[in-house]
């Protein structure tokens, strides 16, 4: 049994900005520890394939794709947002994390494996339907959602987003789609400070304050998320992989672990092989402490295994 990994050179040129935690050595800190756990022997590195237009129009306004490949710099960079950057590789970049995802969709689709990981940047849960926002450019999870929905005629799909920032970008896409349940778990208030609610019967957020401990966060995604999924019954699993809510990341503070990652990443194994053959898609948001990203990444690969 092995597990596949997307990735491709051009997400490690991309770069956000002087200083910014969003950088290429997260990458290489996934890698590194991946190497270290003995984990490369069962794991299978692809390239990806730069996700087409048309698959981006899927989630996103056709205004809002065309104007970035309008403003994509050739030289020095231009800002989207207050967070974040585009310069003269982020485009290709940021196609190859959205194809990555689509590829991994594939894969699983085509039973040739049932798990995929997707080992790209920039992020994607926090753009929206018309806005980059939060180091996203392009929804990535949403975008291979889409696709996954229109080319294999899914019915039902779930996306798990574990990041420590509520998956805003996600929810303004699906809100109101029923073929889609969206779970978000988030430091609130927090960035982008969105969220409290859940305004659809199809988005399920669950908002924790600063310092939530482990057991907290278990117990609330057991109760909240576990029962509505193994309802929901969906066909594919996607996560929204964020590993910032680690007591080592000072993006938050949220006290979680690899533990904790491993485990919920068992929780949603468990549903996907009651529910769809094992099928999961887990794509990589944030995490920012690069030791104990690395360390979240090889938990959630160890549990999908
Ligand atoms: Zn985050």
């Amino acid at each position: 049994m092995a597990i596949t990994l997307f990735s491709h050179p051009s997400c490690y040129l991309h770069l956000a900005g002087d200083d910014h935690p969003e950088q290429p050595a997260r990458l290489n800190a996934i890698n590194d520890q991946l190497i270290r756990s003995g984990m490369e022997f069962v794991v299978q590195q692809r390239d990806a394939t730069p996700a087409q237009r048309e698959d981006l129009y899927g989630v996103h306004a056709k205004l809002y794709i065309d104007e970035i490949y309008a403003k994509a710099p050739s030289e020095g960079h231009i800002w989207l947002d207050p967070d974040t950057q585009m310069m003269k590789h982020s485009l290709n970049a940021a196609l190859h994390a959205a194809g990555a995802a689509i590829n991994a969709v594939d894969l699983v689709m085509s039973g040739d494996n049932q798990q995929a990981f997707c080992n790209v940047r920039p992020p994607g849960h926090h753009a929206t339907h018309d806005q980059a926002m939060g180091f996203c450019l392009f929804n990535n999870i949403a975008i291979a959602a889409a696709y996954a929905l229109k080319h294999y005629s899914l019915t039902r799909v779930a996306i798990i987003d574990f990041d420590v920032h509520h998956g805003n970008g996600t929810e303004d896409i699906f809100a109101g789609d029923e073929r889609v349940l969206f779970c978000s778990s988030f430091q609130h208030p927090l960035y982008p400070f969105s969220g409290e609610l859940s305004a659809e019967p199809n988005i399920i957020n669950i908002p924790l304050a600063g310092g939530c401990k482990p057991q907290q966060w278990r117990e609330q995604i057991a109760q909240h998320w576990l029962p509505k999924l193994d309802q929901f019954a969906p066909q594919l699993v996607f996560i929204s992989a964020g590993f910032d809510g680690h007591r080592e990341d000072d993006m938050s503070e949220f006290m979680l672990t690899e533990d904790d990652y491993g485990w919920i990443t068992q929780q949603l194994k468990l549903i996907a092989d009651k529910h769809c053959h094992g099928r999961i898609v887990s794509t990589l948001e944030g995490g920012y402490a690069l030791s104990a990203l690395g360390r979240s990444v090889v938990a959630h690969l160890k549990a999908m295994l």
